[in-house]
């Protein structure tokens, strides 16, 4: 709480809870005044006494002293003369006592769920239970005081029970109405309106909560309340049910005290009781509405976080599968099932466009040896080596990979006999001037090359292979370190 303090001064907020006191004591204790022989009712100051104790601490039991006094002196009925006005501060104790205690059970709930109290719908038993209703009872003594020491006429004894009990439930009411104003202050990140619909629709249906509560001054029109609050309560959750709450509250206190409203009992006594049962039931089952509401969204809210979460690191695994799926780990060069899924496709689109095509198998030259000499770990560098200078020999148009072991295959797009011998010469070039590093001396090696250009007999990308593969010996036979061409298969047309 003292966080979303840190930007309002003391001196300001101390200003806005004691015009707090002033306002609500005034719209509290206004029926009573209208009819006479009644305590204050729906006593919202109780409420603004447990914010000001929340909001400012040890400085809010001074504070929350003196709005008490004030409120005690401008409407507890102490006698004119002032031969009661001891009374008052004794009342204003009390009133304070029963804030702190609110507080502390608040905090104290507080601290140890370490999270702000009032956010889940179970907190509500405990808030109605521990906050608001057994600090309330404190009441009963400021209420037998005023009852028996005010200047006011005294009750006859068999309703001062029924004052009494009307006080406690009066101040729960106070704290339930008035503590999800904090809350709303305290979280109103949370509470943000966004959606047009929502926004436009806020108004109207205030107004239709207005309407309705003029109308109940017979108890059948009561219900018309329920789909509405039950609107307001899924559409505007927290802030919709408090502000409707209080609205409903407030009016039905005035037409009751006006001797109207939807409850029509032998004494005014009996008639505010119902009323306070009444709105404190309708008030927990909103408010619990509300929570819950707010609870769905929130689930909601941290589900689609999730799922966004989880789409993206399966995008990322699925990428990375696929990247494994094709490329040759060591090289980082297509493996032997892309190039040929790759060079299959290329194949029939050579065919259709009656384009050249060819293909190029690679072997490097006594690469045993080089293994057995300087071990496999420079043996890996020295494939890497090569395969990177055959790829910065070859277009982008041109495919490279890896077939197995030391032997790679290019296949070459576009590219008839003559350039495709031209292209293999620069590759074994390329792959001999390669080298790596090793103990201050330089580990090269050579390439053989088979090369052989796509047949009008040849049906499938194996045929191309295995010529170039007979090349590829041929050029091992011939004593390494060269490029040799397939001669064109008999029959071909060629030879
Ligand atoms: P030739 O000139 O006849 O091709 O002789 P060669 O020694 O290159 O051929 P041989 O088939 O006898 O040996 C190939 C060697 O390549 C054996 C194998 O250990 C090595 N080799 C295959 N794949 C890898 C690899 O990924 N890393 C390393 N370091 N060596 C590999
Ligand atoms: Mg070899
Ligand atoms: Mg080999």
């Amino acid at each position: 709480m003292s966080k979303a303090l840190a930007h309002l001064s003391a001196a300001r907020l101390s200003a806005a809870l004691l015009l707090a006191f002033v306002v609500t004591a005034a719209l509290s204790a206004w029926p009573g005044r209208l009819a006479p022989e009644l305590p204050p009712v729906f006593w919202m100051p109780a409420g603004i006494s447990l914010a000001t104790l929340l909001l400012m601490g040890r400085l809010g039991v001074l504070l929350c002293f003196v709005g008490n006094l004030m409120v005690g002196w401008a409407h507890y009925r102490v006698a004119p003369d002032g031969n009661q006005a001891w009374l008052l501060p004794l009342l204003a104790t009390l009133d304070t006592g029963q804030a702190w205690l609110a507080a502390t059970q608040w905090r104290r709930r507080e601290l140890k769920g370490h999270r702000p109290l009032l956010q889940r719908p179970r907190e509500l038993i405990f808030f109605w239970g521990q906050v608001c209703a057994l600090p309330s009872l404190m009441v009963l003594l400021p209420a037998l005081l005023a009852m028996t020491t005010g200047g006011a006429a005294r009750p006859p004894m068999e309703e001062i029970g029924l004052i009494c009990l009307e006080y406690v439930t009066g101040n729960i009411l106070g704290m339930l109405l008035i503590a999800p104003c904090l809350v709303l202050w305290r979280d109103r990140r949370r509470w943000s309106l966004h959606r047009r619909a929502e926004r436009w629709w806020w108004p109207p249906q205030l107004l239709l909560v207005i309407l309705i509560v003029t109308l109940v001054l017979h108890g059948t029109a009561l219900v018309l309340l329920f789909p509405v609050l039950l609107a307001t309560t899924i559409y505007y959750r927290l802030p919709g049910v408090t502000l409707s709450l209080l609205l409903i509250a407030v009016t039905l206190t005035l037409v009751t005290a006006h001797g109207g409203g939807p409850f029509d009992q032998d004494t005014v006594h009996l008639h505010f009781l119902h009323l306070h049962l009444f709105l404190f039931s309708v008030s927990l089952t909103l408010q619990y509405m509300a929570f819950g509401q707010e609870q769905l969204l929130e689930y909601q809210r941290e589900l689609k976080h999730d799922v966004a979460l989880r789409t993206r690191e399966l995008r990322k695994a699925n990428e990375r599968l696929a990247e494994m799926a094709t490329t040759d780990e060591l090289t980082g060069v297509a493996n032997r099932r892309e190039w040929q899924r790759h060079s299959a496709e290329a194949m029939m689109l050579a065919r259709r466009t009656d384009e050249p095509l060819s293909v190029l198998m690679l072997d490097l030259d006594h690469f045993k040896m080089i293994n057995d000499t300087y071990g496999h770990l420079i043996g890996d560098l020295v494939l890497r080596a090569v395969c990177h200078a055959c790829e910065g020999a070859l277009r982008a148009t041109d495919h490279f990979g890896r077939w197995g072991g030391e032997e790679f295959a290019v296949l070459l797009p576009n590219t008839a006999g003559l350039e495709a011998a031209q292209v293999a010469e620069k590759l074994r070039a390329a792959a001999a001037a390669a080298w790596v590093d090793h103990n201050e001396r330089r580990v090269q090696v050579t390439i053989s090359v088979g090369a052989t250009t796509l047949q009008p007999d040849d049906t499938t990308l194996d045929d191309l292979i295995k010529r170039a593969d007979d090349a590829l010996y041929a050029a091992k036979r011939a004593g390494r370190n060269r490029v040799v061409i397939a001669p064109p298969p008999p029959g071909s047309g060629d030879d």
